[in-house]
């Protein structure tokens, strides 16, 4: 489904992607796991078209998108959830859900996503006439998973959704990646909790200084001995 070759992405002069290359097949779960500055939000970012490789290429469902726009990714079926959530402080959750839908004309199939979004996140139903900044901080991440669903993507990129949050509250938001992938969205995952994501991934890449070190399914990098050591601080 996704193909990203040999690509080098730059912010100016400094290069934080030195030669990545990985694959998502349709129906995955793929974990991006490494340190901070590693390249993983650089990856992302590169898929959804926010920043563009110098080198190499990005291919989605048979398209070369190494210079698409965003607006063309996003409408080719590939949605972000940023790292932060970035929702809408002063809009309702209802109208942050909506704005997940700005490309989309269709209004009944928008209401059923607004339906299914309250389903998979009760909470959302809820407080669905609260700003989006009263939320705490994992309703947050959830009212962002929620928005990226609504532009009905058969890719979903997340960019660390267990960021500052409880325990518990990750538990959840994992269950419901699961669920949604069972639903039938592919999902790339960046996560620091890489146990957590491991547990969940098909497959995952471990990522170094701008480079894939590792790969390998998730259950089998989960028992690989650098990374427990490295990522999982067992051992
Ligand atoms: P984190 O979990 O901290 O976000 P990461 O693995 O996602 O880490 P990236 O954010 O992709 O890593 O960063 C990769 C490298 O690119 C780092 O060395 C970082 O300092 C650098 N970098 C990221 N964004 C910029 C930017 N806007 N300008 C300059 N350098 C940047």
């Amino acid at each position: 489904m996704l193909e990203l070759t040999a690509i080098e992405t730059f912010y100016g002069n400094i290069q934080a992607l030195k030669g990545v290359s990985l694959k998502v097949a349709q129906g995955e779960i793929v974990t991006l796991i490494g340190a901070n500055g590693a390249g993983k939000s650089t990856t992302l970012m590169s898929i959804s078209g926010v920043v563009h490789p110098r080198k190499g290429s990005i291919a989605f469902l048979g398209e070369d998108i190494t210079a698409s726009t965003t607006e063309r990714i996003v409408s080719m079926g590939i949605t972000q959830v940023p790292e932060g959530r970035m929702i809408f402080p002063r809009l309702t959750v209802r109208e942050n859900l909506l704005m997940g839908a700005y490309l989309r004309k269709d209004k009944a199939g928008i209401r059923d996503d607004e339906d299914h979004a309250y389903s998979l996140f009760p909470v959302l139903r809820e407080r669905r006439s609260q700003m989006g900044g009263t939320l705490s901080g994992g309703e947050q991440q959830m009212l962002a998973i929620g928005r990226a669903l609504m532009a009905r993507p058969k890719l979903l990129l997340l960019d660390e959704p267990s960021l500052g949050l409880a325990p518990l509250v990750v538990e959840n938001i994992f269950e419901i990646i699961v669920q949604i992938n069972k639903d039938g969205v592919t999902v790339m995952l960046v996560e620091q909790n890489a146990q957590m994501a491991l547990q969940i991934a098909h497959r995952g890449y471990v990522l170094e200084t701008g480079h894939v070190t590792l790969e390998g399914p998730g259950k089998e990098l989960l028992s690989n001995p650098k990374v427990r050591s490295a990522y999982l601080g067992l051992d």
